[in-house]
């Protein structure tokens, strides 16, 4: 690869604030909700024209996290999270229940999220990338910006890093691991016109199943859409005869009984790498299209179905996790862990989709609800910083069941609000005093400790 020298050049400085959010994600938009509530001057910076991340642009609309999958089906995700879903559904946006998935519409969601974070005075820049950290040895002080109206800096005091890829945290030099084989990215569609059940139907919640002594069957699910159901053998064989393209699940979801999400394409790429996402984006529309022509001429309730739309951003599951103070493994998820720094709840099953190519459904450890520490957003060896969302840090097991939205949401509830403690007190992230920060997430009525585990029935 040759090179050239950019030339030197004066930055203008967009903005002081105390706290500043690169991307707008579910962990990204919470963080900044919370850190603008606790009063600090907070700067939110996303690169698409909306908020929301995967669960609007990548239209996954079955928020996961809220609810343990064993009864009694505990809530664990509150505070921000739980107020996104009621605004939600008071707009007919969502649907809360005691499942194991939420479904929610995501253009509603968008405004869900657009209203919350301006009405908590944050400073909202769409259309514009984060693209590197302005580091002073190894402390970060702020991002350096890049939209149409240019190249600028926002200076922070506390940066949090909730794009999803740990772009920033990887910029700045933090330690991350990124393995061989990530699991596989999915071009998300809506179908329109699905003669399924009728919407009283579709709205029943579908919690998973139990033995009688309470422990999770091994059941598979298909979302909550009982009544769209391929039959798996017969699009197995499809599969076997390259009839159509490598696909999971599939899973179905959606509000609506007409409308359908289907969560199946599977394409094999790396989002930190632009050639190779670039590619995903176009073979994912590709294999959006065959599958949808296998579905609607095998499925009966989707004979009449019309391609209505693909996600703005193909849906992106695993990429860099950083090396943080604590790295939670499966064992903490399976032991449901307690920490003297927890900072809220994951209960949903150790999700990881196979990278081999295999098509159809996997289903791993289905646990009861254990604490995610503080120290997992932490990046080693960059002051000034706090990683957010699905990239905090975590063994493969563990973010298998961290990364669905409700934890991730809660994930930057607690980032934002420990931001704005360390902004408030002149001190790093690291120096914020745990019990303190466990003090404030209690009073936003975000659940810090289960009600029910394995030993108390
Ligand atoms: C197909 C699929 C199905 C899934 N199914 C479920 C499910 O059923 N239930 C569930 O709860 N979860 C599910 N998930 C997981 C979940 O949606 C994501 O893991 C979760 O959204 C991660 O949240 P996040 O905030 O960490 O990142 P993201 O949602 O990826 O958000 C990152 C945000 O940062 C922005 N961004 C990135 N880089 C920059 C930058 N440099 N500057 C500015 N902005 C930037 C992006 O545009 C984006 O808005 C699924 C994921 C996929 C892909």
């Amino acid at each position: 690869m040759d090179y050239i020298m950019e030339p030197t050049r004066r930055l203008p400085v967009l903005v002081e604030a105390d706290v500043v959010v690169a991307g707008g994600g579910p962990a990204g938009f919470a963080a900044a909700v919370a850190a603008a509530r606790r009063g600090a001057k907070t700067v939110l910076i996303e690169g698409q024209g909306f908020l929301g991340g995967m669960m609007t642009g990548g239209l996954v609309l079955t928020l996961g996290g809220y609810n343990c999958w064993i009864a009694p089906f505990e809530r664990v995700v509150t505070g921000i999270g739980g107020e996104m879903v009621q605004r939600a559904e008071e707009l007919g946006g969502a649907e809360d229940n005691e499942g194991f998935v939420l479904n929610s519409e995501p253009e509603v969601l968008k405004i869900v999220c657009d209203d919350m974070v301006l009405e908590a005075g944050v400073q909202l820049l769409l259309h514009s990338k984060a693209t590197a950290p302005y580091v002073d040895g190894s402390r970060v002080r702020g991002l350096i910006v890049e939209n149409k109206s240019g190249r600028s800096i926002v200076l922070g005091k506390v940066v949090v890093d909730a794009t999803g890829d740990a772009d920033i945290a990887a910029r700045a030099g933090a330690p991350f691991e990124k393995v061989e084989g990530l699991q596989p990215m999915t071009t998300g569609f809506i179908l329109g016109n699905v003669k399924g059940s009728s919407a009283e139907e579709v709205a029943r919640p579908m919690p998973p199943g139990y033995t009688e002594a309470g422990v999770p069957k091994k059941r598979l699910h298909r979302a909550r859409r009982v009544d769209v159901v391929p039959d798996a053998d017969a699009m197995a064989l499809a599969r076997e005869a390259g009839e159509v393209p490598v696909y999971g699940g599939p899973w179905f979801g959606g509000l609506y009984a007409d409308r359908i999400w289907v969560n199946a394409v599977r394409i094999f790429a790396d989002s930190t790498d632009a050639e190779s996402l670039t590619h995903a984006e176009v073979q994912g529309r590709r294999d959006a299209w065959a599958l949808y022509h296998y579905l609607r001429d095998n499925v009966e309730s989707l004979k009449e179905s019309t391609f209505l739309m693909t996600g703005s951003i193909i849906g992106l599951r695993e990429s860099r996790r950083i090396t943080g103070d604590y790295r939670l493994t499966g064992d903490d998820v399976r032991r449901e862990a307690r920490f003297p720094d927890g900072v809220g709840l994951g209960c949903w099953w150790t999700d990881v989709h196979p990278a081999d190519g295999r098509s159809g459904l996997h289903l791993d450890y289905i646990p009861w609800p254990y604490q995610i520490p503080y120290r997992t957003m932490l990046p080693q060896g960059v002051e000034g910083l706090l990683v957010a969302g699905r990239s905090v840090s975590a063994d493969r097991e563990a973010n298998g069941s961290l990364r669905v939205a409700g934890t991730c949401i809660m994930l930057g509830e607690a980032a934002g609000t420990a931001a704005a403690r360390a902004a408030a007190k002149d001190i790093t992230p690291r120096q914020v005093d745990a019990s303190q920060l466990q003090g404030a997430l209690r009073e936003q009525n975000v659940k810090l400790e289960p009600e029910f585990s394995s030993r108390r029935r």
